[in-house]
């Protein structure tokens, strides 16, 4: 009999359930850990070791929904996790059994789904809400929610900025895995991740092509890092920094990861990298545009600055809009290289 975690949410979210799947496994050693997941994120939770398989879910092809549908349905599962708390994911939990029941987040329509709906606290980042999961369950978990630790770390007020000077992330909630030692003092690698599936998101390319010359004239290496979608504008602004390293599109996550072990810094827009570089423990710069730390997805990493404007129309979205509603992006258009770098600095 397995644990099963089921976590079909954007590579960001799935990041974020690494505290839930760490505690998971430590609450109960003995049994195994299956996790299902969008497809091209399962082999960097079976390399590190985090959880024993994995069922790929595609939800645009109707064969591969009906295999990981029999999959989930031909054995009796221990615990079943659910933090994402849609109608799609939770009709995937129907025929699903499970010996200690399926938990998810309580939802007014939901009770037919799941066996024990927790109160989601919407005012804790997203990695702490995954982890409430477990309270019903495991006692050290409920216990730790019960304390005062826990609720200084709640989301900051929309506007105001993470920095250093944050209540530390605690041990037991760090989605860090330790990666590869002590960073390598030599090198001086600062990473730039341009890149956002929401368009929004993404800070301008001048900007990272502005900062990319200030770290080149101060003695750092530049490298770009981005998925295979996102080379096209990794390409644009490495012609246009001569100097600059382009690793977009040649690396998978697992190897991205690793990459991050090394190095100075990150800097990126609210974005899957930034979570990566959270589970390496990479110190990084975060750009936020239409989306605020109140929604909870803030950096999870102790070592994280996130520079942002205060402007009346943000948040516009939960993840930020594919265009602008004022037509202005004024909220990433007025962030400059200058303001980033400063940020950046007290890190390398
Ligand atoms: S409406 Fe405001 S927050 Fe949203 S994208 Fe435009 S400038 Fe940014």
């Amino acid at each position: 009999m397995a644990h099963l975690v089921f976590q079909t949410a954007f590579p960001g979210d799935v990041f974020l359930s690494i505290p839930l799947i760490k505690r998971l496994r430590a609450f109960d050693p003995g049994t195994p850990i299956v996790l299902a997941c969008r497809p091209g994120l399962g082999d960097f939770f079976l390399l590190n070791g985090l959880v024993d398989e994995v069922i790929a879910i595609d939800k645009r092809s109707r064969t591969g929904r009906a295999q990981a549908r029999q999959r989930l349905q031909r054995e009796e599962w221990d615990l079943v996790l659910v933090p994402h708390s849609s109608v799609r994911t939770a009709l995937w939990m129907w025929g699903v059994r499970a010996r200690r029941g399926r938990v998810s987040f309580r939802k007014w329509w939901n009770a037919p789904f799941f066996d024990k709906r927790v109160v989601r606290p919407d005012h804790l980042p997203d990695a702490l809400r995954q982890m409430s999961l477990l309270a019903p369950i495991d006692n050290r978990v409920a216990e730790w929610f019960a304390t005062p630790e826990v609720h200084d770390l709640a989301n900051p007020i929309a506007q105001q900025s993470l920095s250093l000077r944050q209540p530390l992330i605690p041990d037991w909630a760090s989605m860090e895995l330790g990666y590869g030692g002590p960073m390598a003092e030599n090198d001086r690698t600062v990473f730039l991740a341009p890149g956002s599936v929401w368009a929004t998101k993404r800070w301008t390319p001048e900007g990272f092509e502005d900062l990319a010359r200030i770290l080149l004239e101060r003695g750092y290496e530049v490298e770009l890092v981005g998925s295979q979608g996102e080379k096209a504008l990794c390409d644009q602004i490495a012609s246009h920094v001569k100097g600059v390293k382009n690793s977009a599109g040649q690396t998978s996550l697992t190897q991205l990861v690793s990459r991050f072990s090394a190095g100075k810094a990150l800097v990126c827009n609210d974005s899957g990298a930034m979570h990566a570089a959270a589970a390496a423990g990479l110190p990084t710069v975060a750009v936020f545009g239409p989306t605020t730390l109140d929604l909870g997805f803030r950096p999870w990493n102790n070592h994280a600055v996130v520079v942002q404007k205060e402007l009346k129309c943000r948040p516009c979205g939960k993840h930020g809009p594919q265009k602008c509603p004022l037509g202005t992006h004024e909220c990433m258009q007025s962030i400059s290289a200058k303001e980033v770098y400063a940020a950046l600095e007290p890190l390398l």
